[in-house]
């Protein structure tokens, strides 16, 4: 073990090295934006769960009282007919690199993903295989299964190295021209593995088949370019990276030549041809609102536009830059203060595989986590034994990253005792 006086030493000088990346941060103002958290010292789950703004209980708050209370049932006319789309378009441009009329926020992103596999899996009856990976987040999992049993075909899986997560090569072993349709996470949730979208894409496109990105770990810290990359569909969450509370509705990407062939299997009123035609037979509409089944949940889209509004301003280049900041630092931290202590780092090391989140491992970090969650120090605890730093960029500082880790150190020294 380190004696006191050395690791005292450590300490400042990482508390010093914090201190001056945040001067120098070009995105630190923007932490004021966020509401306070009376007694928490440190809140790294940004990535499962975005902070409010400071100024959301006003927007909620006027929501309740003008658009809704007030303008009554006239605001769907004024407003909230259009909201899917508009929203959904402006994740696009600010987030996804997507021209307008591609994207749409509904539902939630377990719906979602069933929607587009299920469309996928049957738009071509030659092919059927879908293909998803082993340690993907468990709803896409679960929904490539469902999928699969109703439509007869075969799951095919990629077993990707846990840290590094699938790589192109992974991917090529398993597709064919018996491939409808490759489902996989842009950002890997447990080790934060960034995936080449667009090498993977143009592999799975060789063999004819569809690709679809589960956007959840990156819409909103990592700059994508969805039409030039040629994806046909992804997903993604709005109350991760995008602070749209807990259960806002998802987003989903289909890609305009698809519009007009594929088919979503959940066909509401919301996304027939004509809403108001209460007419005998069901006609889709031409446009992305297609994908809609029933009324949208007008009340969960308020909050998220205010941090669109803020990505916006910082421009989604600048969050990106920052999150690799955070996690090159939270990294080197970890070197300093946890590698001594036997805590294995799950993450790449590479800024560039990574997305915004770091992950760490270690046996006793089920109990660490309770009794860090109990000291308002917030990480997230990843089972069997992974704890994971979520630095949403916006809202994280340098020095709360560094609160974060010398609290894990803390807990576990004295666990250890
Ligand atoms: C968070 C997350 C989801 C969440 O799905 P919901 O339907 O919103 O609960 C799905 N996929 C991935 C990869 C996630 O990280």
């Amino acid at each position: 073990m380190t004696d006191t006086r050395d690791s005292t030493r450590i300490d400042d000088a990482l508390l010093e090295a914090a201190r001056s990346l945040d001067a120098a941060d070009p995105l630190h103002a923007h932490l004021a934006a966020f509401a306070d958290a009376p007694g928490v010292g440190a809140y790294l789950d940004g990535n499962s769960l975005g902070r409010p703004l400071r100024d959301t209980p006003e927007k909620l708050a006027a929501f309740v009282r003008d658009d809704w209370g007030t303008r009554l049932i006239r605001s769907w006319d004024e407003q909230w007919m259009a909201l899917p789309m508009e929203l959904g378009d402006r994740i696009g441009s600010l987030t996804l690199g997507a021209a307008a009329g591609q994207t749409v926020v509904a539902d939630s992103t377990s719906v979602l993903i069933y929607k587009l596999m299920r469309a996928a899996a049957t738009a071509d009856p030659t092919r059927t295989e879908l293909v998803i990976e082993a340690g993907n987040f468990p709803t896409d999992r679960f929904m490539a299964e469902g999928v699969a049993a109703e439509t007869g075909m075969t799951v095919r899986w990629i077993e990707p190295d846990p840290v590094l997560g699938v790589r192109i090569a992974d991917v090529v072993a398993v597709i064919s021209d018996k491939t409808a349709l490759v489902s996989l996470s842009h950002v890997d949730y447990r080790s934060g593995a960034l995936a080449d979208m667009p090498g993977i894409t143009d592999a799975v496109h060789q063999v004819g088949a569809l690709m679809m990105w589960d956007l959840c770990h990156s819409a909103g810290i990592i700059p994508m370019q969805l039409d030039a990359w040629g994806v046909d569909m992804a997903v993604g969450c709005t109350y991760k990276y995008l602070n749209g509370g807990p259960g806002s509705p998802a987003f989903a990407y289909l890609r305009r030549e698809h519009q007009g062939t594929l088919r979503q299997p959940i066909q509401g009123w919301w996304s027939a041809a004509d809403i108001f035609a209460m007419g005998p037979e069901y006609v889709p509409a031409g446009d992305i609102r297609q994908l809609l089944s029933g009324t949208p949940p007008v009340t969960s889209m308020v909050a998220m536009q205010g941090m669109l509004d803020l990505i916006e301003q910082a421009s989604i280049e600048a969050v990106r830059a920052k999150a690799v900041s955070l996690t090159d630092f939270a990294v080197r931290a970890y070197d300093e203060l946890l590698a001594p202590l036997d805590v294995r780092l799950l993450s790449p090391r590479d800024a560039e595989l990574r997305g915004g989140h770091v992950t760490i491992g270690h046996p006793d970090f089920r109990a660490v986590t309770q009794r860090l969650w109990a000291d308002g120090i917030i990480p997230d605890f990843r089972f069997p034994d992974g704890i994971r730093l979520g630095l949403s960029p916006l809202s994280t500082s340098h020095v709360e990253t560094l609160t974060g880790v010398l609290a894990v150190r803390d807990a576990l020294e004295s666990h250890d005792r």
